[in-house]
């Protein structure tokens, strides 16, 4: 059971509500599915450098943020971004999140492509105007079977089983009703609506599932199912199960997950049609105009989209072969190596773009991590105790103290690379 503290609805920005950050204004573009086209990257690009500060910044969801917009810039970006069909739905711009496998429908651990899933489900969510009341943080996934997604902890998320069968899994619990596949938009749009009528019925400001007083089996029951299965997580990772019970065939997925498999990071992967992929980190997250113009002319000669990933990372695919476009990534600064040491490397803004912030979290970032070699686990850089932007699941939590910085909760008193690599594991 849990019940909600929230007291006022959330403020998340959009493109139309820009936050006022201490550099100025904030908008967030939503990509269902992560996807842009080359075109729509360049429409991006240009209007970060010509009424924000240039970069754009890759966030834990798969949008992307243009920072420091100058007074009255909010009203021309957002007259670029419908002109460039970013900007579809003016009522529900701020609730179109929905993350889908990054990889979906191009490599062999892909039983499924969920892509067009998550195009339906973004076209639905956006035709029920009761839906625009969705809160902003309330998170929509739909995970092609690999398990990347499991740990996003999305409200209502849609897992591939084997089959053509899904498993529908709410406000992050891990127990399912299965679903079929071809059902899955419009079950997912039944579990929103389901959301917002528990919370008027139980007079709160949830902005999630788990927040409601047991919000996950309040509104299967509203759905009318009944999940079952064993919680994946309870399954033995080295792939046993030792009760001999796992009636959704969730074992494989949970050895992924356990083994840290599951999450896509950067390199080359074959496609299923004889092409290749690459997943390129963006470090911190941050890109520049010079990095997104190269990738947007890589990506129209591959299969012209970008998809942003959940990981500071975006995808590339269609390729015949890489060389030449891993040599023009790496030459700006795009990570491609699957053993760099960006790799799994975070940041929230920090100083100076957020008020709030007790140190230039970005630039220490910048100075320690090429310093240690890759780590284990992920490295989570914060301003402050807020901690926006954080990974899911576990990581190495850097927090900026104003006379330093504390990792995992311990004060550092020896010098920050030698911290930093111990607390990663990379020494
Ligand atoms: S974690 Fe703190 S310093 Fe960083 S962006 Fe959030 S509020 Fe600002």
């Amino acid at each position: 059971m849990n019940s909600s503290p929230r007291t006022q609805p959330d403020s998340c920005p959009g493109v139309l509500a820009v936050h006022q950050a201490a550099d100025g204004g904030l908008a967030r573009v939503r990509l269902p599915g992560g996807l842009l086209s080359a075109a729509q990257l360049r429409v991006l690009a240009a209007a970060s450098g010509e009424l924000g500060d240039g970069h754009l910044e890759l966030t834990s969801r798969g949008n992307i943020q243009i920072r420091a917009l100058r007074p009255g810039a909010p009203q021309t970006l957002s007259d670029r971004l419908y002109s460039a069909g970013l900007l579809p739905s003016i009522s529900h711009e701020r609730v179109r999140n929905i993350l889908a496998s990054p990889l979906s429908g191009l490599d062999q651990d892909s039983l499924y492509d969920v892509l067009p899933l998550a195009a339906e489900l973004d076209r639905l969510l956006c035709a029920q105007p009761a839906l625009a009341e969705l809160p902003g943080r309330f998170l929509f996934a739909l995970d092609d079977g690999r398990g990347d997604l499991g740990a996003v902890g999305a409200d209502v998320a849609v897992r591939v089983l084997a089959g053509g069968k899904g498993l529908l899994v709410l406000g992050g619990v891990s127990r399912g009703a299965e679903v079929p596949l071809e059902d899955a938009p419009a079950v997912m749009i039944a579990a929103a609506e389901a959301f917002l009528t528990e919370r008027a019925a139980q007079d709160s400001e949830a902005w999630r599932i788990a927040e409601l007083a047991d919000g996950a089996a309040e509104v299967y029951e509203r759905l009318g199912l009944e999940p079952r299965g064993l919680d994946p997580r309870g399954l033995d990772p080295r792939g046993l199960d030792p009760l001999g019970l796992d009636p959704l065939g969730l074992e494989p997925l949970v050895a992924a997950e356990a083994a840290g498999t599951a999450v896509v990071v950067a390199g080359r992967r074959e496609q299923v049609d004889g092409r290749v992929a690459v997943v390129v980190t963006v470090p911190l997250g941050s890109l520049s105009a010079e990095q997104a113009a190269v990738l947007s002319d890589l990506a129209e000669l591959g299969n012209g989209q970008i998809r942003v990933t959940p990981w500071r990372s975006v995808v590339l695919g269609g390729f015949d072969a890489v060389d030449d476009a891993v040599a023009q990534l790496e030459a700006v600064g795009l990570v491609v190596e699957p053993e760099s040491p960006w790799n799994g490397v975070t940041a929230c803004a920090g100083k100076p773009g957020c008020a709030k912030a007790l140190a230039d979290v970005r630039a220490d970032a910048r100075d320690v991590t090429p310093r240690i070699r890759r780590g284990r686990q992920p490295v989570h850089w914060s301003g402050c105790e807020r901690r926006c932007g954080r990974p899911a699941g576990r990581f190495v939590d850097i927090i900026a103290l104003g006379n330093g910085y504390a990792i995992d909760g311990e004060p550092v008193d020896v010098e920050l690379v030698e911290a930093v690599a111990a607390a990663r594991g990379a020494r």
